[in-house]
């Protein structure tokens, strides 16, 4: 613009010098006046074609007016409205420019502005889809763990978590530690250990590992959730002492709060199992001995004579009484007489198998069932029975003592009773209790401290 408006003012001084030069006032002054020709070319290059036309008009016009003009003040008079009009003209493009840069720079503006709020929008969004699953998956969450009320025993638990929490979480295991289990006597043995792998649940008896031990002894200071490296653990205390552990490996940071809100759950559950089992236990286990009480046994008893009529197979029934026990009771004194009963079931069960059944018939009586036992086995077991408790030194409270046992065994035949008809199995069971019963009375009689087998007496 600068640049034209210098080139018009040079071409003016150039023409006003050439005119005084000349004196050939029209020619001259035609000649030059086609230079105006020049700041028509700016706007042709501008592109700014309006302004070409009205500014070739205006030239047009102005030169048609003046054109019977001769004197020389009248023909500058002509030049300097040309001038002013181009100046204007420029002018007025200038401006025009200027406020299109201005209207342009405020468009790109609200463009960049929008495409930020688009930005921010489409992160709200993504956001809010991410809830959307986190919600969804809360809720399956929620699903499964009202699902889980129905599971009355850890291996339900375990085999209804593995499968219902592969599609759920991604996790490499996850455990159920059962640390102090059953009745008092018991909390000294082994924790039960349920593990829960991608190949299945594994359930185990067994010593906790060294790192294992010192990640429990963190969990006990800390009183709640602990994370030991891969490994989150989960603590449900049974008043001061912690009773079990969930623990689950592996598992993404971005999961930990669904198995925490999981874990609440299952902690409940945990002890809610427990407890149905502790009471499910001391409905069938005699709390001194920790034998099947009488009615669980007999219910075992008539499974197991099922099983030996459909395999056509031997089972063996044992009843076993301690001698002279009221005498032992009056010369020790009760509480004397309940350890040696609980020693005398332990020895019991030390010499049997983990298939045999015993239980506390009464008092101070004992029965066995022994599936697949033929009567010389039978008798040879008896007979260790007999023996091993027969030389066992009780030392109870400070008391050294020793006791006898009488055994009355009876063999039933499976492959004999499977070809009966309607045989009633309950009646079958009292009928097998009665005459081990005879047989242990038979004993008593023989002198005490043997074994006797139904029908045919048999000395130990
Ligand atoms: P035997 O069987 O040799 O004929 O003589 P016994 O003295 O053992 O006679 P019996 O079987 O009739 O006596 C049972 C005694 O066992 C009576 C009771 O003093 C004792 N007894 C029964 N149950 C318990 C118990 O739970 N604890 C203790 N300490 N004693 C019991
Ligand atoms: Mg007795
Ligand atoms: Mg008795």
């Amino acid at each position: 613009m600068r640049r034209h408006l210098l080139t018009l003012s040079v071409l003016a001084i150039a023409m006003c010098f050439v005119v005084w030069q000349s004196r050939q006032t029209l020619l001259v002054y035609y000649l030059l006046s086609t230079l105006w020709v020049l700041p028509l070319y700016y706007f042709f290059k501008e592109r700014a074609y309006g302004f070409l036309v009205f500014a070739a008009a205006a030239v047009l016009l102005l030169h048609g007016w003046f054109f019977r003009i001769s004197p020389h003040p009248r023909m500058f008079g002509l030049w300097l409205v040309q001038a002013l009009l181009f100046s204007g003209l420029c002018y007025y493009r200038w401006e025009l420019k200027r406020l299109q840069d201005r209207a342009q720079e405020a468009k790109e503006n609200i463009r960049k502005s929008l495409e930020s709020f688009q930005a921010k929008y489409q992160t709200r969004l993504s956001s809010l889809r991410h809830l959307e699953v986190q919600v969804a998956s809360l809720m399956n969450l929620f699903e499964i763990a009202r699902d889980f009320s129905e599971c009355m025993d850890f291996n339900t638990l375990a085999e209804f978590l593995l499968k219902k929490l592969r599609t759920e979480l991604a996790f490499e295991k996850m455990q159920i530690f059962l640390l102090n289990q059953g009745s008092a006597e018991k909390k000294a043995g082994l924790p039960k250990i349920y593990s829960m792998l991608s190949e299945g649940v594994r359930e185990e008896e067994r010593a906790l590992t060294e790192s294992e031990r010192q990640d429990f002894n963190a969990l006990e200071q800390a009183k709640g959730m602990v994370r030991r490296e891969e490994v989150w653990y989960f603590p449900i205390f049974e008043g001061k002492e912690m009773s079990s552990v969930f623990a689950i490996h592996g598992i993404k940071e971005e999961d930990l709060a669904r198995v925490e809100v999981l874990s609440a759950y299952l902690v409940l559950l945990i002890k809610k199992i427990k407890l149905y089992e502790t009471v499910r236990e001391l409905a069938i286990v005699d709390e001194l001995t920790q034998v099947f009480l009488r009615h669980h046994f007999f219910e075992r008893l008539e499974e197991e004579l099922r099983r030996s009529m459909r395999f056509k197979l031997p089972l063996t029934v044992l009843m076993l009484d301690i001698d002279h026990f009221k005498r032992y009771n009056d010369d020790f004194g009760h509480l004397v007489g309940d350890a040696t009963l609980k020693e005398v079931a332990d020895l019991l069960k030390r010499n049997l198998r983990r298939v045999d059944l015993v239980g506390r018939y009464g008092g101070e009586e004992f029965v066995v069932a022994m599936p697949e036992t033929r009567v010389a086995n039978a008798v040879e077991v008896a007979e260790r029975i007999r023996s091993n408790i027969a030389r066992y030194d009780f030392q109870l409270y400070n008391v050294k003592t020793r006791v006898t046992v009488s055994q009355g065994l009876i063999v039933f035949d499976g492959e004999a009773a499977a070809q009966l008809e309607n045989v009633n199995v309950k009646n079958l069971a009292v009928e097998l209790i009665q005459k081990a019963d005879q047989a242990m009375y038979r004993a008593k009689e023989e002198g005490r401290n043997r074994v006797c087998l139904y029908k045919e007496a048999k000395k130990s």
